[in-house]
């Protein structure tokens, strides 16, 4: 799943970036508000993390931007203070879950997971579609409770699948998803990919509506 970040401080950045990419999400970055602003309001993301204090365009107002324009991914906010007045502003603007600043990369890992999962209806870290378990916390596929081995994108896009509630996915928004907007990636390279994942989990898994996409029915 695409995951925007939007931090200045470069180093917290990294460490950040590095983590939720550990997590299993492709991770896009932004350093300022504008333009933050600008790829939330043309792109499309999982989830987003945002700090407030930010060059050019506060994060608030980014914000307020996003939701005043219906973009509806669920948003977590930092903030280098842990004034109370800024928790509720973030949150009266749209926020969905919050975080002061020094944080543990840990605690916000488990927070954009938590965020992720409620956006697709999930309470819990493990999905279960029909034979099919994701377990999000150890980044694992089970079929019938046994693991399939994947690799990180083999698992990403089983994740994405997974998050879509029967959703039928067409090869271009799994594109954007796996690869980003800048990756040039072909309807047959995704073709080919969900071949892969169908050796190691079942042709019938995934099935394929002709001229829609992908839906994963876990069979
Ligand atoms: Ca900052």
């Amino acid at each position: 799943m695409r995951a925007l970040l939007v931090e200045d401080d470069n180093d917290i950045a990294e460490d950040v970036a590095r983590a939720l990419t550990g997590a299993g999400y492709l991770v896009e970055r932004a350093s300022d508000g504008e333009s933050a602003w600008f790829m939330g309001d043309t792109e499309d993301f999982a989830v987003v993390v945002l700090d407030l204090g930010l060059p050019v365009l506060d994060g608030l107002s980014v914000l307020k931007r996003w939701r005043a324009a219906e973009r509806t991914f669920p948003v977590l906010i930092l903030s280098a203070r842990s004034a109370w007045t800024e928790k509720v502003d973030g949150i009266e603007a749209g926020a969905d879950d919050y975080l002061a600043k020094p944080f543990e990369v840990g605690e916000l890992v488990a927070r954009v997971r938590a965020l992720t999962r409620r956006a697709a209806g999930h309470a819990s870290s493990v999905l279960t579609i029909g034979r099919i378990s994701l377990d999000t916390r150890r980044m694992a596929v089970l079929i019938d409770g046994v693991v399939a081995k994947m690799s990180p994108l083999e698992y990403r896009l089983i994740d994405y699948l997974a998050h879509q509630q029967g959703r039928t996915v067409s090869a271009g928004e799994l594109a954007d998803h796996l690869h980003g907007a800048d990756g040039a990636v072909d309807a047959n390279a995704i073709e080919a990919l969900v071949a892969r994942i169908r050796r190691k989990i079942g042709r019938d898994a995934i099935e394929t509506r002709r001229g829609f996409g992908y839906v994963l029915s876990g069979a």
